[in-house]
């Protein structure tokens, strides 16, 4: 194992009232790949992501990225460390446009004021907002209001808004969910062609396995708050455990 781990997850632990969400998993995310966050309903997925993108503060346990400890870091420099997440609802701007989402976007790690960037952005970031459009396919779409698209070209936003800050780490929760299997089949080149090309890390939550099996380097199993099972795609579609835990017996 890596002195220092891209992200280290550690015995993470979560306690909501009384119940315990999440119980102690630990796992590490190498640079470069992408790694999956799978589990039945409830089993703790979003919110040991939550602690990872300092939406939470975790109960006890520790997550550091590149040698940092995170549940110290507040969650608006996440950033600024090369941190980007998407959310499960999307929470886009819904009246200003598709080239202002993402503009806004460049805000978390750019000099620009938020007037600025809307008003009179510079020609650099312009073009690197229109860039990542056309990575996502909505180059073509870029004056129209937010509201305006589907549900997943809205989720296609989203992640373009979350490239606005030039991640390495990007955090996706349940990115496929409610797209078509086409939008499913473009999102997979997508995020491989981001790891490939942009050298970007991907962790991402999600339920739809023909996405998690055929893009996962490595895959971290929950259930009952606790991790079951770590391994890749192949491993994991054969482990007894998590058959187990999905058939829910
Ligand atoms: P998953 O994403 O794997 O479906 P979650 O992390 O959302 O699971 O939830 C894990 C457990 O914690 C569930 O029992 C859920 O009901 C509970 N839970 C999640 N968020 C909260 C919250 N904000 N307050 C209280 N309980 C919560
Ligand atoms: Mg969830």
């Amino acid at each position: 194992m890596n002195a220092t781990a891209f992200l280290d997850v550690r015995d993470v632990s979560v306690v909501f009232g009384g119940l315990k969400a999440v119980n102690g998993p630990s796992f590490q995310v190498e640079q470069g790949r992408i790694h999956a966050l799978i589990g039945p309903n409830g089993a703790g997925k979003s919110t040991t992501f939550n602690c990872i993108s300092r939406f939470y503060t975790p109960t006890s346990g520790s997550v550091s990225f590149e040698g940092r400890e995170l549940t110290r870091v507040s969650p608006h420099r996440m950033a600024s460390l090369g941190i980007a997440r998407t959310f499960q609802n999307l929470e886009l701007f819904a009246e200003l446009s598709v080239l202002e989402n993402v503009l806004l976007g460049t805000h978390a790690r750019g000099a620009n004021t938020l007037g600025r960037l809307l008003r009179r952005p510079d020609r650099e970031t312009e073009d690197f907002a229109l860039h990542l459009l056309e990575r996502v396919g909505l180059a073509g779409e870029r004056h129209q209001p937010a509201r305006d698209l589907d549900f997943g070209r809205q989720k296609l936003l989203e992640l373009a808004r979350a490239l606005a800050i030039r991640p390495k780490l990007l955090l996706l929760d349940e990115p496929a969910a409610g797209l078509r299997n086409r939008e499913i089949e473009s999102l997979d080149r997508l995020l491989k062609e981001l790891v490939a090309r942009d050298g970007i890390t991907v962790l991402l939550v999600e339920h739809v396995m023909q996405l998690v099996m055929s893009i996962s380097d490595r895959i971290t199993v929950m259930a009952f708050g606790e991790k079951i099972a770590e391994g890749t795609p192949a491993e994991i579609g054969s482990n007894a455990r998590v058959i187990e835990a999905y058939l829910g017996k």
